[in-house]
């Protein structure tokens, strides 16, 4: 039977290892951590379910994906707000403008607004960079609320020197007052007792998975552990430059840490699952709570402190150097291991950023080309 070495025991490694288990193909996981899921995993502390890299939100257009993800757990119907804290109170993230009579300064607010409102978003688009997209659609006043601090804290660098590529998909003014962040007909977080490490444990629930844990695999040892399990096929869903010992440099992220502490005696601690904090006053640049979502009835919660400029793998930044870069790893592997040999999913080994159902969505696709590329015949 063919068997397929996956580097990586995340949601797209765990994915990639169950489609293939049922198509009959065998496949083992190896992964750096003591536990599968790597940023997904939820935890309990205190007795409370948390999430110990951030919150996340399943939400998708992807039928195959939602079908999949609900065949591991059931989903309950949570529909993610997200709160943010301007000039010391409380409004909604996107920005509503019911919100604006609440603040200092309302009706210049609403005339900047109305000033934009009839650019069309393709003119919007020819924005130059990141800050002029949001001056462009929100005026001065909102901008330096809500969004240059939040920006600038997340990225370390100026707003303005940020493209203005991913604005359309992450800064909006909602004049329904729609209060909710996602459009997507598919939306939920996961409704059983371990949250997301759920999906995770029912995706290698299979005797044709092996999982072995506290496994860091680079290019120097790859061979022999392939040896080792006979592996026809090699999946990478690491980052490339540290499993190729960075011989070409490092790729460039930014990272996040998140603080979780423990609250006992109260049901909640804030409003909503999550608080965003955009002001340099805060030194985090937002809190979590996972119980919004889980809805996990007990006593204690979990707050979630999140602090930017980590040195973690979270974000990639989107410069053509670092897209290069990726690629020149991909190739020097494909080079090393065997074109029709090796492959990548995921975050990590293709340099993006991508939410969960994206990457279920890499880890399917890759198993047609994994399985394509197998010697052995099929069961
Ligand atoms: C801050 C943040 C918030 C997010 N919120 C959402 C959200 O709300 N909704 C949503 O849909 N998505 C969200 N996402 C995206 C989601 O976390 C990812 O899509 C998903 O976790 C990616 O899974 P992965 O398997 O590709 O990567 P990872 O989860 O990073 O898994 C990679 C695994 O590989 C292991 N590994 C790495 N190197 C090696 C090695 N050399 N040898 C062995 N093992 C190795 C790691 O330990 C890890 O377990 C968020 C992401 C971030 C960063």
């Amino acid at each position: 039977m063919p068997t397929v070495l996956i580097v990586g025991a995340g949601l797209t490694g765990c994915t990639l290892a169950y489609r293939l288990a049922h198509q009959g193909v065998g496949s083992v996981l190896l992964e750096r951590g003591d536990v599968p899921g790597g940023l997904i995993r939820s935890e309990h502390m205190g007795g409370v379910l948390y999430e110990p890299h951030g919150s996340h939100i399943f939400h998708t257009e992807d039928r195959e994906v939602w079908d999949l993800a609900n065949a591991m757990t059931p989903f309950n119907d949570y529909r993610h707000r997200v709160d943010i804290n301007v000039e010391g109170r409380i409004h909604n993230w996107p920005i509503l403008l019911s919100d604006i009579d609440r603040q200092s300064r309302g009706d210049e607010i609403k005339a900047e607004l109305e000033e934009r409102r009839d650019v069309d978003a393709a003119a919007r688009a020819e924005a130059s960079n990141f800050e002029e997209w949001c001056l462009e659609l929100m005026g001065p006043i909102l901008y330096e609320r809500y969004i240059k601090p939040y920006t600038e804290k997340q990225w370390g660098r100026p707003a303005s020197t940020l493209s203005a590529q991913w604005a359309p998909r992450r800064v909006s003014v909602r004049w329904d007052n729609d209060p909710y962040l996602f459009p997507d007909p598919f939306q939920g977080w996961p409704a059983g007792p371990n949250g997301y490490t759920d999906i995770i444990d029912g995706l290698l629930d299979h005797e044709l998975i092996a999982l072995r844990t506290g496994v860091d695999v680079t290019l120097d040892d790859l061979e022999a552990r392939a040896r080792e399990v006979e592996a026809d096929s090699i999946v990478l869903t690491c980052p490339l430059d540290v499993f190729a010992g960075e011989r070409f440099g490092r790729l460039d992220w930014r990272g996040i840490i998140v603080r979780n502490v423990h609250i006992p005696h109260v049901e909640h601690a804030q409003g909503a699952m999550v608080v965003n904090y955009p002001g340099l006053e805060f030194p985090f640049i937002r809190i979590h709570e996972t119980k919004h979502a889980s809805r996990q009835q007990c006593e204690g919660t979990v707050l979630g402190f999140e602090f930017t400029n980590a040195p973690t793998r979270y974000y990639p930044i989107e410069l053509p150097e670092n897209r290069a870069l990726n690629d020149r790893y991909q190739d020097f592997l494909r080079g090393e291991i065997g074109r029709d040999r090796v492959h990548f999913a995921g975050r990590l080994a293709n340099y993006l950023y991508i939410d969960m159902d994206d990457c279920m969505r890499q880890a399917l696709d890759a198993s047609v080309e994994v399985l394509d590329g197998l010697p052995a015949p099929r069961l």
